[in-house]
């Protein structure tokens, strides 16, 4: 066995060793401070490397090169979610209520790994800066955070990350230009009525049958309202109202989410919504507060550097497994680092029905393929040494 073949085999395990301690130990958005701390401490072994934390719960590791180069963030996120885990294998969460389900545990260990390669590299061009960023998962998001309250982006000139994906298959790269991922805003609905007893609905206003109109009429906004070749997704998530089956309550709560890609049909989609729930109610006499919360922007990939991962995923995985990604609704908040510089952001897939690691992202059950974790290291790790190469 070669050298080479032995500390690849030697990082592997690390890879699993650290995703396993990170998706034992899982702590939701803007609270992961032992999560930082396990990340600086592993950090603080590598050589070169200068380690910080830019906001409470967030790792900045800066290397900096030894002859000219672009600089290049490097991000990886690291929160997981408030929810139950379901999965019953040895380092399933330890804390009850939290759970890595997205996959940040693994972006978490790759981003360690590809510090570990780059921080041995002789002869690195430019400077690289890899963040570990916090809170992903919940509005307004760490990147903003760090972008509009910390110096992270001066002078960087291209960044990149990369999302796990259990829908393609294990050893699959997948990168577009242009729109990836969807803008996820939000809705809140207050549906005021009049209460009463159930056995005389007459005497009063219905807010559960006017909320249930709305809901289904909320999606001719989708189906009538907009092009069809303009992606609009409108869901109501949460719908609740009453206490007991002889009251009609005088108040019904809807939320939900509203993704788009465009950013004129963004804008116009608090009116196309509200209209329809000022209609509805109206037309039965209640009537309604409603709410527009915008979250993460679209992320769109700037085309060259979408180019010059494709060019990395064609050397490490190979034509057949290099994919044009589709885009998807989901949000991500790697988009406010794309308002500032150009970067790209890509999938690795993570999806092994023999390793039952197939679950969609979010799901009690989700998990990695651990495979992945060495794929998503070799493609950061070039693609960090081909971007500073300016
Ligand atoms: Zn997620
Ligand atoms: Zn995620």
């Amino acid at each position: 066995m070669t050298n080479t073949t032995d500390r690849a085999s030697d990082l592997v395990e690390q890879l699993s060793r650290w995703r396993r301690h990170l998706h034992q130990h899982p702590e939701v958005s803007f609270q992961e401070h032992q999560t930082a701390a396990y990340i600086a401490a592993e950090l603080g072994r590598m050589p070169n490397l200068e380690v910080s934390h830019p906001t409470a719960t967030s790792v900045l590791a800066v290397l900096r090169g030894s002859r000219p180069g672009r600089t290049v963030l490097l991000r990886a996120d690291i929160d997981a979610l408030p929810m139950q885990e379901e999965n019953t294998f040895e380092f399933r969460s330890a804390h009850d209520g939290a759970m890595h389900a997205c996959g940040h545990d693994g972006h978490t260990a790759i981003l360690l790994g590809t510090a570990q390669l780059l921080s041995q590299q002789a002869d690195l061009p430019g400077e690289i800066r890899m963040i570990f960023q916090h809170a992903e998962e919940q509005s307004p998001g760490g990147a903003e955070e760090l972008v509009q309250g910390t110096p992270l982006m001066e002078g960087v000139d291209v960044a990149t990350g990369l999302h796990l994906n259990s829908q393609l298959p294990t050893g699959v790269v997948a990168v577009k230009p242009g729109a990836f991922m969807a803008a996820p805003d939000n809705i809140y609905i207050t549906i005021h009525g009049r209460g009463g007893h159930a056995a005389h609905p007459e005497e009063a206003i219905d807010p559960i049958a006017i909320g249930a109109q709305v809901v289904s009429n909320l999606q001719q906004v989708v189906s009538r309202g907009v092009s069809a070749l303009d992606a609009l997704v409108v869901s109501v998530t949460y719908f609740h109202a009453g206490t007991t089956t002889n009251v009609i309550p005088d108040r019904a709560e809807l939320k939900g989410t509203v993704r788009t890609f465009d950013k004129g049909l963004r804008e116009r989609a608090p009116q196309l919504i509200e209209r329809v729930v000022k209609g509805v109610t109206e037309a039965h006499g209640a009537s309604y507060d409603f709410q527009y919360e915008q979250g993460y922007r679209p992320l769109i990939n700037t085309d060259w550097v979408a180019e010059e991962l494709r060019q990395v995923a064609l050397e490490v995985v190979g034509e057949e497994r290099t994919r044009l990604a589709q885009p998807t609704m989901g949000g991500e908040d790697f988009s406010a680092y794309l308002e500032r510089v150009p970067g790209a952001y890509f999938n690795v897939g993570s999806g092994s029905p023999e390793q039952d690691s197939t679950f969609p992202h979010h799901h009690p059950r989700f998990t990695l393929d651990e495979e992945s974790l060495l794929t998503g290291v070799q493609m950061m790790h070039r693609a960090a040494l081909r971007l500073a190469e300016g």
